[in-house]
Parts: structure tokens; sequence; C-alpha cells
């Protein structure tokens, strides 16, 4: 089997210093939403420029590199074994270089590993075995900000008057993000995952968030629960970095799952601005990144 570290640490690399053209468009789109010489403006401007510059530089667009997400879409044969070795050893390299910040740190006894390898959890890679002859890997690097604005509901909610219906479902995910205002470094984006339970939820919730931005749900229902969420977001007026303006939320992305009969979950994971998502795709000997 082919070793890929070197190709795992350009996507590394990538992932962590230039964020994805669908991201940096809409954050650009935003720019000119809000007021010249309003501080939402100015906190847009200095995002964009932030972007530029670290992309020029290689050098990390936020200095919390996030945690490491990978998902391996890979083709029978491959070694799930192997990649995963290829895949630590790319990591550690590129915290060597400054790509990554050490950020893996044992919750017990409070000690960094200082290459961000932990035991088996972190980083964390998801396997799963497709047809055809391509494989795939996407990362995620999901900022600490962000990720603890994330909330779960359990349905129905008497305080919020939030049924086990979408009108619930609308009701608790604008309650995240009012409770998030600023603090997960807005303007965010939001994968909310309506079912499942506590765990196949927040999963789902995250994993949604690999689609583009833009790119709505096939069921109708939820592809315009999705649209109405970011619009109403949009109306708090929370605004970039918490600054006010119209720019709170930039895309939400729903998934719907099944469920128990005696619960109803929503997850929302918050994605800050640093949306750094990536993906490297390997057919025979060519390697190509998006
Ligand atoms: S939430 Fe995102 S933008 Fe904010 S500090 Fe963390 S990684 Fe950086």
């Amino acid at each position: 089997m082919r070793d890929l570290t070197e190709q795992i640490l350009e996507l590394i690399r990538v992932t962590s210093t230039s964020l994805p053209p669908d991201v940096e468009a809409a954050l650009r789109r935003s720019v000119e939403q809000e007021e010249p010489g309003s501080a939402a403006r100015g906190a847009m401007e200095t995002i964009i420029k932030n972007i530029e510059l670290s992309r020029q530089k290689s050098t990390p667009i936020c200095q919390d590199t996030g945690t490491p997400i990978f998902y391996v879409y890979y083709p029978t044969g491959w070694s799930t074994l192997k990649l995963r070795e290829q895949i630590r050893s790319a990591l550690a390299e590129a915290t060597k270089r400054s790509y990554m910040r050490p950020n893996a740190v044992d919750a017990v006894y409070d000690k960094n590993s200082g290459n961000n390898l932990g035991g088996e959890d972190f980083p964390y890679i998801h396997f799963e075995e497709v047809e055809g002859d391509e494989l795939t890997i996407e990362l995620m690097l999901k900022g600490g900000g962000c990720e603890n604005v994330g909330a779960q509901y359990s349905l129905p909610d008497n305080r919020l008057g939030a049924g086990r219906d979408l009108a619930g479902v609308r009701k608790v995910v604008l309650d995240a993000v009012q409770k998030a205002q600023g603090q997960g470094c807005a303007p965010g984006i939001l994968g909310v995952a309506i079912g499942g339970d506590r765990g196949s939820s927040y999963y789902a919730s995250k994993k949604v968030l690999y689609d583009k931005i833009g790119e709505r749900n096939s069921d109708p229902k939820l592809a315009e629960l999705e649209e109405r969420l970011t619009a109403e977001a949009n109306e708090m007026g929370i605004g970039p970095m918490g600054f006010g303006g119209k720019t709170t939320v930039i895309d939400t992305k729903i998934t719907g799952m099944h469920r128990l009969p005696a619960s109803y979950f929503v997850s929302v994971s918050y994605m800050c601005w640093a949306y750094r998502r990536r993906k490297m795709t390997v057919k025979g000997d060519e390697v190509s990144y998006e």
C-alpha cells in the first residue's frame, strides 16, 4: 500500500493555513453587508486580511488550530491500520513545523502530549469503506471556542415552549445562537442534527459541516428551515465577533435522523468563521486537494 504521509501532511498544512474558496467567498460577501465604518465591518475586514496573510505566509489562520477530525473513505483493500499510522505521523510532523499548535491535553493528568497525539482518541479518525477505487480523506479543524458553545436539547423543552416538531427545532437552534452570542467567534456556521441518540446526534451535527456553503438539504422542509434559521439568526444583531451587525451566521446545515419513540434530540454544532475543512483525493498515482 502506498505511503501517503507526505500528502496527508500537505492536507493538514492547507487546511490550517488556507480557508476553502466557498467559505472565503461567503465571508467576503458578508463584509459588504455591514455598514462602512461600523465595528462589525472592521471585524469582517480584519478576518479577510487574516485569511489572506495566513495563506501567503503559510501560517495558521487562528492560534487555536482546533481538534483535528478526519473522515477517511477508503476502497476495499486499503489498510486502515496503516492509514491511521500515516495520519498520526503526518500530524506529529505538522505540529513540529508549526502548522498545528500542540492541542492534545490529557484530561485526567492535565498534560499536553506536545505533538497532537493522544491515545486512540486524538486525532479523531473515522473510517468508512466505499465502492470504487478513489480514496478520500476529509479533514476539519474544529476550534475550541466554537465547540464550547455547541448545545444539545431534549425535546419537548417546556422552558422554550419547544415541542417535538420542526417548529420546536427552530426555537432551540435560535436559543443556541442567542446563548453563543459572539463567543463562538461569529460569524458562525450551524450544523444541526435532529434525532439519533445523544452521541450519534452530536456526531451527525458535525458531519454535516463537511458540506459546502449554500448546499441545501434535499428534503425541501429541511432546506427551507436551513434558510429560515440563517435569516433569523442574522436578525438577532449579534454580528461578527459579537460587535453587532447583520452577519451572525453565514449558513445552516441540517440533517434528519431516526430516533427512539421516547427521545427527540436536537444537537447544534457551532463552527466559527475559521471554518477549516479540506479534502484530498487519491486516484491511482494522482493526488488532488480541494
Ligand atoms: S473559535 Fe475559531 S476563530 Fe475563535 S479562537 Fe477558536 S478556532 Fe479561532
